[in-house]
């Protein structure tokens, strides 16, 4: 899936989301998981984070419940 898809999928704001860094890597990604962030659809708190590339808005954290994480992994 797309980064469109996944955030008509979410019903998320592009502009909304938090802009991640360039170049995260494992580690990065890893920190933002362990952080304490609300799931971006259902508002629980996230067990997994994951970036996006949208492009005019640059590199995205995508921050998920696990429920909700499957539920876009299944939709891709
Ligand atoms: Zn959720």
């Amino acid at each position: 899936m797309n980064a469109d898809g996944m955030l008509r999928l979410l019903a998320a704001e592009p502009s909304l989301l938090p802009s991640a860094p360039d170049g995260a890597d494992g580690k990065a990604i890893e920190t933002r998981r362990r952080e304490r962030h609300d799931c971006l659809r259902c508002g629980e708190p996230a067990d997994t984070a994951a970036i996006v590339d949208l492009h005019e808005y640059g590199k995205c954290w995508l921050d998920l419940c696990y429920r909700d994480f499957i539920a876009v992994q299944n939709a891709n």
